[in-house]
């Protein structure tokens, strides 16, 4: 699926959001270990720019987190990259929860691999702005919901994966009895200074927890902001 980029000079992007530096993009993303075709596909194929207020659009295909506003950023292209494809490692997906939906960067990516993507953000009015995203892309099969996510959603699930987007000290572990049997968690972990991807699989009642590379997330936060 394609957004018909050619015929909407909002998405297909101008100048600095143009299809070239998004190939440039894909090309980093490969130099950094991303092999998924369909991963990258569906990178390339979202254009990044609508997600950035106007004056920082110009460097939409950078693969840097930039601020969204409320304290908070878009992920960088390479972690959004790299948690979907361990989520997608053994192919489509039917059910996914996000927790941080932000301004819905990854839940679009996620949306366009799965059948159906579940969301959560605790800031209504970033919330807000990740519908207006979503439905400027076409993209209905998504649910958001304004809540704190450390519990995940649970009348949703269970879900094949749950992909967290901001980082909690410790496993919420309501996530976990969340998951399918084979599910996913794909969740950083750890204090603002140091974080850690984990991978956690559950199988049965047995959850396996591989510990994958540092990286650098937003503070996972208890309750729900209505505005500020
Ligand atoms: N997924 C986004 C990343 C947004 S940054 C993207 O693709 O760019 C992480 C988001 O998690 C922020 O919007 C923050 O408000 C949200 N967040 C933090 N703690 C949360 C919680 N307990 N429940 C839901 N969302 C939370």
């Amino acid at each position: 699926m394609s957004f018909r980029s050619e015929s909407s000079p909002n998405l297909s992007g101008i100048g600095m959001t143009s299809q070239r530096t998004r190939e440039r993009l894909l090309g980093r993303l490969m130099d950094q270990g991303i092999t998924s075709m369909e991963v990258l596909d569906v990178i390339r194929s979202t254009p990044r720019h609508i997600f950035l207020d106007e004056a920082l659009s110009h460097r939409a295909y950078e693969d840097v987190a930039l601020p969204i506003g409320f304290n908070q950023t878009i992920s960088q292209p390479y972690i959004v990259a790299r948690m979907t494809e361990i989520a997608y490692r053994s192919g489509p997906l039917n059910n996914v929860l996000e927790i941080g939906t932000g301004c819905g960067y990854q839940t679009s990516i996620l949306a366009r691999l799965a059948k159906r993507v579940a969301s959560v953000e605790r800031i209504k009015p970033l919330l807000d702005k990740a519908r207006k995203n979503l439905r400027l892309l076409g993209l209905r099969n998504v649910s958001l919901k304004h809540d704190d996510g450390s519990l995940g959603w649970e009348s949703m699930g269970p879900f094949d994966a749950i992909i967290t987007t901001a980082a909690p000290q410790t496993i919420p572990h309501e996530l976990l009895f969340q998951l399918n049997d084979g599910g996913r968690l794909i969740i950083p972990v750890g204090g603002e200074a140091q974080q850690q991807l984990q991978l956690i699989t559950r199988q049965g009642e047995d959850f396996q927890r591989e510990k994958l590379e540092e990286v650098r997330f937003v503070p996972l936060l208890v309750g729900r902001v209505q505005d500020r």
